[in-house]
């Protein structure tokens, strides 16, 4: 178990090490790559670290590009579906006055220094490759040991790590959740003691965290070890009132709490898309405040679609979510009760796809789907499924006028009428008549009923 399969390495790593290493320059990969590697997972993203200074790696690779802030040196590679290669001199860290990154980076003087500043055991392995391409980890923080545990630990004192870089505990949550680890106990009493330190690190940093957390192939896990660690009273407040809200009831069939639901919800969401995901987990955030008992025991969370879409609006902007992903966010929340009735009109139907946004309807019905088995029900019934092509059929229809197969100068010419208002009262009959179904929306039926209308007007 963990042996390195070289086979996982790309030619042009080795090539990297040896160009720097014949140099006479000391250089390991580092971070995520040894990790995986030792999993046995492929990895697009390497990271090397060296004695070299950057204007010595810059005279090696004459095309490399030097990012001053962290004294790295990228390396684009041709042809490759790699990232470009980052090469980061030794480093060690000091003076965390902000619970963010360090006031000053300082070098450090060889690779013992520079695994040791880095934040998790299993992601302090380095991979030493020898001329005849042998490879040998070096392991000064008992890495090997943590991923045959399967355990997320600090290097070094937790509190101490996380004070000099909250994020940190938000990448911990991550990447258990990534690789189906646990948090070691230390690290995770210390994320509970300090999670609150995460207000200090920015908006844009902790949602980015938190979309690598709901892509992950298990979200619901990322959710429950963000509530156990106390991170989510921190980000997500909004989401745990709804543990506390019983939704049984004389004749309903929901048997869990509001909460426990939307994590089911998460759970049958079939879209990897991380907003998708997220609107599922927060699709009943309204319920808590819109929860009522009446007096027959029966329990309602009228309008909680309203109130949730509120909210979500209020996270979105608290988290720094895109423009279009908050309007989209937004929709799906505000619209994910809509009904699926048999009995609906087709303008009914067509304001569904209007106010979801036609773009949308895809993710909605998934919402949707995933609500239903998160609810215990089937995914599907026989109303979904004919809602579901209502949808398709409306749409082939025309929205409005301007969709119309005859245009205000066809009928002109056809009816001999100059420009006017009947020429806008005979199209709009047109199109009611279209969209409730009664006429083929063909220009010749189209403009047989403008004659016969033509003929009832002038009758008037
Ligand atoms: P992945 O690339 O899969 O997201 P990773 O572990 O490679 O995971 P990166 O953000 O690429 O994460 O960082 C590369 C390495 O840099 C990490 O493995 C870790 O050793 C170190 N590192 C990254 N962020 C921090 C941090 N906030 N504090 C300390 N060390 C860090
Ligand atoms: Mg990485």
């Amino acid at each position: 178990m963990h042996k390195i399969e070289k086979n996982l390495i790309p030619k042009e790593v080795f090539d990297t090490v040896g160009k720097i290493t014949n140099s006479g320059y000391e250089c390991f990969i580092v971070g995520g790559a040894v990790r995986d590697l030792l999993l046995g997972r492929t990895t697009r993203d390497w990271d090397f670290t060296t004695n070299a200074t950057p204007e010595q790696i810059l005279e090696i690779f004459k095309d490399g590009y030097y990012n001053n802030t962290f004294g790295t040196v990228g390396i684009a590679l041709e042809d490759s579906d790699l990232e470009p290669f980052e090469i980061t001199t030794y480093r060690t860290e000091s003076n965390y006055s902000d619970n963010r990154r360090p006031d000053k980076v300082s070098w450090g003087s060889s690779l013992e220094e520079d695994v040791s500043r880095r934040d998790f055991t299993i992601n302090s392995m380095a991979l030493q490759i020898g001329p005849d391409s042998s490879t040998e980890v070096i392991d000064h923080h008992h890495g090997l040991e943590d991923l045959k545990l399967k355990l997320i630990r600090t290097v070094g004192d937790a509190d101490t790590r996380f004070k000099e870089d909250a994020l940190r505990m938000m990448r911990a949550v991550r990447i258990a959740t990534e690789l189906g680890f646990k948090i070691e106990e230390k690290t995770e009493s210390s994320i509970k003691h300090n999670a609150e330190l995460i207000n200090n690190i920015s908006k844009e940093r902790v949602k980015e965290e938190l979309w690598k957390i709901l892509a992950a192939p298990n979200p619901v896990d990322g959710v429950e070890k963000l509530i156990s660690s106390g991170i989510c009273q921190i980000i997500l407040p909004e989401l745990l009132p709804s543990f506390e809200i019983d939704q049984k009831s004389p004749e309903r069939h929901h048997i869990d709490d509001v909460g426990t639901h939307l994590l089911k919800s998460l759970a049958n969401c079939r879209s990897h898309d991380p907003l998708v995901r997220f609107a599922t987990l927060i699709h009943d955030i309204g319920k808590p405040q819109t929860h009522k008992i009446l007096s027959s025991g029966v329990v309602t969370f009228y309008n909680h679609e309203v109130v949730g879409s509120r909210i979500a609006a209020k996270i979105a902007e608290r988290l720094k979510f895109s423009k279009n992903e908050s309007t989209k966010l937004f929709k799906l929340v505000r619209w994910h009760q809509f009904t699926v009735d048999e009995n609906q009109t087709d303008s009914a139907i067509r304001r569904f796809i209007r106010n979801v946004g036609v773009e949308n309807i895809e993710d909605m019905l998934t919402l949707r789907i995933a609500d239903r088995l998160g609810g215990g029900a089937r995914e599907t019934s026989w109303r979904l499924e004919e809602f579901k092509k209502r949808l398709i059929e409306v749409q082939k229809q025309p929205f409005s006028v301007r969709d119309l197969k005859v245009t205000g100068n066809d009928l002109m010419e056809a009816l001999g009428i100059p420009q006017g208002k009947a020429v806008g009262i005979i199209l709009n009959k047109l199109f009611s008549k279209v969209e409730a179904g009664e006429l083929a929306n063909e220009s010749e039926e189209l403009l047989k009923k403008a004659k016969e209308l033509q003929l009832e007007i002038s009758r008037n």
